[in-house]
């Protein structure tokens, strides 16, 4: 079976380090917010080219603590893509903000810039959080430059990002502040819940730092409000044996990618848009086909798993439910996305035997050609 993502490989490809890793933690007696934790947070730090990491909880909490650290709060409009994981949305109300979505472009899948323009134009926002989709940056220079006129905060979501560049410029540098997930099928993944929050304010540092646990400074002594989002060290020591993998493992995502370009080009799918001067790190490889449960159901029996990321769009679930919002790009896209098996683990004759599989597909199904 070919996965779209595959944890337990990716595990057995550097299981010498983490087993090693785990053995440092288990010997030093220091389980939560040590020597590994701080390690990782300033190796994490070089690797963004300088700034300030503070490791937490995962994902999610990287999201609402950098929010909360940027003032965000009650009633606060943020505007982010509906087009995301859950995750990115429940950060924002989780904290009583209100999260306010904006149309995406339709080459790229992320932010559209005017459409961010429109939504300023409309009512006050608070913060913008971009999300770079897939491992494809967002066109930050354009959506700083946006936020920044209109005296708004930009929080990137880089979950699906680690390592991708505009120009020599990493992802989580553009904002004031970047949110990163560490969870296991993520490019750098822990082997547990796991995640951070970078910025290249020490203030902004200090806060998230406060709130990630209890807000002490001093040790049993609150300075502000704050919760536990601490990040044990065992996940930090198994980010520090992968961490030097991560360029690596992204460049083979991206060898992947464009072995799936070649093979497919021609076909007709609509194949993944890159934006110029940018580097991404394909998180997911997503193409889009109008039948595309279709074509993931044919796969699944030849022994291809493919992902949907992500189905509904956000402000179709329950939840978040809004009958009045019309994003006629996004919905498309969510009806339109597949994702295809591109992992490091994976060689080009795996990649070989989906785009055979797809083409075969496609000529039997009449959607050969363009
Ligand atoms: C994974 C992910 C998150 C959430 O991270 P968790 O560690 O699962 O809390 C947020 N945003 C995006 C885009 C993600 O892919």
């Amino acid at each position: 079976m070919i996965l779209v993502a595959d944890p337990k490989a990716e595990y057995l490809a550097h299981a010498d380090a983490i087993r090693a890793a785990i053995d440092r933690v288990l010997a030093s007696g220091h389980y939560i917010l040590g020597a590994e934790g701080d390690a990782f947070e300033k190796e994490f730090s070089a690797y963004q080219g300088g700034g300030h990491t503070v490791a937490v909880a995962n994902g999610t909490d990287a999201l609402e603590l950098a929010l909360r650290a940027a003032g965000v709060g009650p009633g606060d409009g943020v505007a982010t893509v509906a087009n995301t994981v859950t995750a990115t949305v429940s950060a924002i109300s989780e904290i009583g903000a209100r999260p306010v979505f904006v149309e995406i472009d339709a080459a790229t899948m992320v932010m559209s810039p005017e459409a961010l323009a429109a939504v300023f134009a409309r009512e006050r926002i608070k913060a913008v959080v971009p999300v770079h989709l897939y491992g494809q940056p967002a066109e930050m220079p354009r959506l700083v430059e946006i936020a920044a006129r209109n005296g708004a905060v930009v929080v990137e979501d880089c979950a699906q990002a680690h390592g991708a560049t505009i120009g020599s410029r990493k992802v989580g540098t553009w904002g004031a502040l970047a949110a990163f997930s560490f969870y296991p099928t993520k490019n750098l993944g822990a082997l547990g819940d796991a995640g951070a929050v970078f910025t290249q304010d020490p203030a902004l540092a200090e806060k998230v730092r406060l709130l990630r646990q209890y807000g002490w400074r001093t040790r049993y002594v609150a300075e502000s409000r704050g919760r536990n989002s601490r990040l044990d060290e065992i996940q930090a020591a198994i980010l520090r044996a992968k961490l030097p993998h991560l360029d690596a493992g992204n460049a083979q995502r991206r060898k992947l990618s464009a072995r799936y370009l070649e093979r497919l080009a021609g076909t007709s799918l609509i194949l993944p848009a890159v934006l110029p001067g940018v580097t991404p790190v394909y998180h997911q490889f997503t193409v889009r086909i109008p039948r595309r449960d279709h074509l993931r159901d044919a796969l699944q029996p030849r022994g291809i798993a493919c992902g949907i990321l992500y189905p509904v769009p956000i402000h179709h679930q329950p939840a978040y439910r809004d009958p009045a919002l019309s994003l006629p790009v996004t919905e498309r896209a969510c009806a339109e996305v597949l994702c295809l098996p591109c992992h490091p683990q994976l060689d080009l004759a795996d990649v070989d035997r989906v785009a055979a599989e797809i083409s075969a597909w496609l000529a039997a199904n009449g959607a050969g050609q363009k």
